[in-house]
């Protein structure tokens, strides 16, 4: 399989090639040449085989050629080493648990297949592999759980003092080894724009081989579609699902579209956004256009420019009547998103994050416009992430998992930084 940029002007590469670049020359994403069919989704035998062998049916057609076949067997198999379970709340609205990996976040399913790729794929390199990602919370720490221990991969973390929750710090702080942790006195974006400028650095570019963690990675966009697969394992019901999916980058929601295209009966996508509505506006007929990054309860999802929309705008072909078609919008504030909380807790017995809150309001929005139906909402993150703003929902903190209490034990280890490049240059170049 080939994998073309969406911007059309850097030569087609290998799954190898377009994991070890992340974004193409050009400036576009990378698109695979074609989308893999998997009739067999259509039958009810596969519900019986194991997730390992449904995700190495499924990463097969991507990886063939990059990967050998055990090799992404073994892949795949260390990524699944965390259930998906999948929830009744009542008769019609289920939740689909992505956080149960190392870092309670979905991201890890993402983060794991990557770092494992990148580990085969430069295992005959004669330098260090040294991946740069900026995080505003999640996504730092998934990539650092991801890659820990790693071989001949080392990864440095960008964050801003003071803008990330108690856990994602530690999550960020504790590892040592090859990961190291940067306390940068800015914000995110401040963080984002040192990154982006050191890929442009020679002197850097000598040293390091550098690359990037982020999420339009096709290592890190397409073993998202295995927990959709999880979840179609799980549904008993007899009606295909509506999937409510909260969105930040669109990347999650762009990997279910995949396999759906692929096979995946769902009856319908609903893409959750917070005030940080784009899409939601230009499915309802606007135009795409530039816009502030607005601030709200569910942080990850603070994203102005989905970069992975235009994934899914190849899907349909950029014709924006057949996307709206299938894919339904909504945009949640926060007081719905605390109201959300609220009645999740009392009524539904339900703990949920802020993120998965939002997709559970959309996903009621629908429910209540389309009676007859029956869907499942994605819980993206643990409760315990985002401690005060539940806490301040529910008058109740959520249970502490195991994990979490031991990352009170150890030692931190963090460079603090001012927020500028060269300060962060110089410590590269030290
Ligand atoms: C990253 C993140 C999202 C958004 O996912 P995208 O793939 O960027 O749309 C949602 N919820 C949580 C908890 C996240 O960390």
């Amino acid at each position: 399989m080939q994998f073309y940029s969406l911007n059309g002007k850097s030569p087609s590469v290998s799954f190898a090639e377009a994991a070890m670049q992340g974004q193409a020359p050009d400036g576009g994403l990378y698109f695979p040449s074609e989308i893999p069919q998997h009739n067999w989704l259509h039958s009810n035998e596969w519900k019986h085989r194991s997730l390992v062998e449904i995700g190495v049916d499924i990463m097969r057609p991507y990886c063939a050629g990059s990967l050998p076949p055990e090799v992404l067997e073994n892949i795949v198999y260390e990524t699944l080493c965390f259930p998906f379970p999948l929830c009744e709340l009542t008769s019609e609205v289920y939740v689909l648990e992505l956080f149960h990996g190392p870092t309670l976040a979905f991201k890890d399913v993402g983060a794991r297949f990557m770092s494992r790729c990148l580990e085969h794929l430069n295992k005959d390199g004669d330098k260090k592999m040294t991946v740069l990602v900026a995080t505003s919370g999640d996504t730092g720490g998934a990539v650092a759980a991801g890659f820990a221990g790693i071989e001949g991969v080392e990864v440095v973390i960008l964050y801003p003092a003071g803008k990330v929750s108690p856990v994602q710090e530690m999550q960020l702080t504790t590892w040592g080894g090859n990961i190291r942790a940067l306390k940068l006195s800015g914000s995110f974006d401040d963080c984002q724009a040192i990154v982006k400028q050191a890929f442009q650095d020679k002197d850097l570019n000598e040293k390091y081989r550098l690359t990037s963690a982020n999420s339009i990675n096709v290592a890190r966009w397409l073993p998202q579609q295995l927990y959709y697969a999880s979840a179609m394992q799980q549904w008993q019901q007899d009606v295909e699902p509506v999937i409510s999916v909260p969105s930040g980058n669109f990347g999650n929601l762009c990997a279910g579209m995949l396999l759906q295209q692929g096979g995946l009966p769902v009856k319908q996508f609903v893409a959750a956004c917070n005030a940080n509505d784009v899409v939601v506006d230009y499915l309802h007929g606007s135009a795409m256009d530039d816009r502030k990054t607005i601030a709200t309860l569910s942080n990850a999802m603070d994203v102005a420019r989905p970069s992975n929309f235009v994934r899914i705008m190849q899907m349909f072909e950029h014709d924006r009547k057949k996307l709206s078609a299938q894919l339904a919008a909504y945009s949640v504030s926060d007081e719905e998103t605390v109201s959300t909380m609220q009645h999740a807790c009392s009524q539904l017995q339900y703990i949920a994050d802020p993120h998965g809150a939002v997709a559970l309001y959309a996903l009621l929005q629908y429910l209540e416009k389309h009676p007859g139906n029956k869907g499942m909402f994605l819980e993206t993150a643990h409760p315990i992430k985002f401690p005060d703003t539940v806490a301040h929902a529910i008058n109740e903190l959520p249970y502490m998992p195991e994990e979490v209490r031991d990352l009170y034990q150890k030692p931190q280890h963090v460079t603090e930084l001012a927020a500028d490049y060269d300060s962060f240059k110089a410590l590269m170049m030290g």
